[in-house]
C-alpha cells in the first residue's frame, strides 16, 4: 500500500462531512495544508461522485453507498458508513485526487 501523507487522517472525515453538507465547527485551515485548500472543490466533487448518491423519497434525502450498494442511509448514517467501512478507500482516493490536481495545475 502506498504511503499516505499525515494530513489525510484528519482530512478524510472532514472532507466527507463537508461533501455531505454536514455542519463542521472547524475551518479548512485547521485541517488542510494550504496547497490542498486550493483544490478543495475538486476534491469534494470527486467524493460526491465516487462514494455516494442521494435521492429524495417523499421529500426526504436518502443515500446509497456506491462502493457496496447499500442504500437507505440518512446523511449522518452515510458519513458513518463510509468512515467506518470504507475509510481506506476514501483516504486513498483523496491522495489520488490531490496528486492529480497538483499535476494538472503544473501543466
Ligand atoms: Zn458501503
Amino acid at each position: 500500500m502506498k504511503e499516505k501523507p499525515m494530513w489525510i487522517k484528519k482530512a478524510a472525515p472532514f472532507l466527507l462531512k463537508k461533501s455531505l453538507g454536514m455542519k463542521i465547527s472547524i475551518s479548512d485551515e485547521e485541517i488542510l495544508p494550504p496547497s490542498v485548500i486550493q483544490f478543495e472543490k475538486k476534491i469534494l466533487d470527486r467524493l460526491t461522485l465516487l462514494f455516494y448518491e442521494d435521492i429524495a423519497i417523499n421529500g426526504e434525502r436518502r443515500y446509497t453507498c456506491l462502493l457496496c450498494k447499500k442504500s437507505g442511509f440518512t446523511r449522518k448514517g452515510m458519513f458513518r458508513h463510509l468512515f467506518l467501512v470504507h475509510r481506506e478507500e476514501v483516504e486513498s482516493e483523496l491522495v489520488d485526487v490531490v496528486q492529480e490536481a497538483f499535476e494538472s495545475s503544473r501543466k
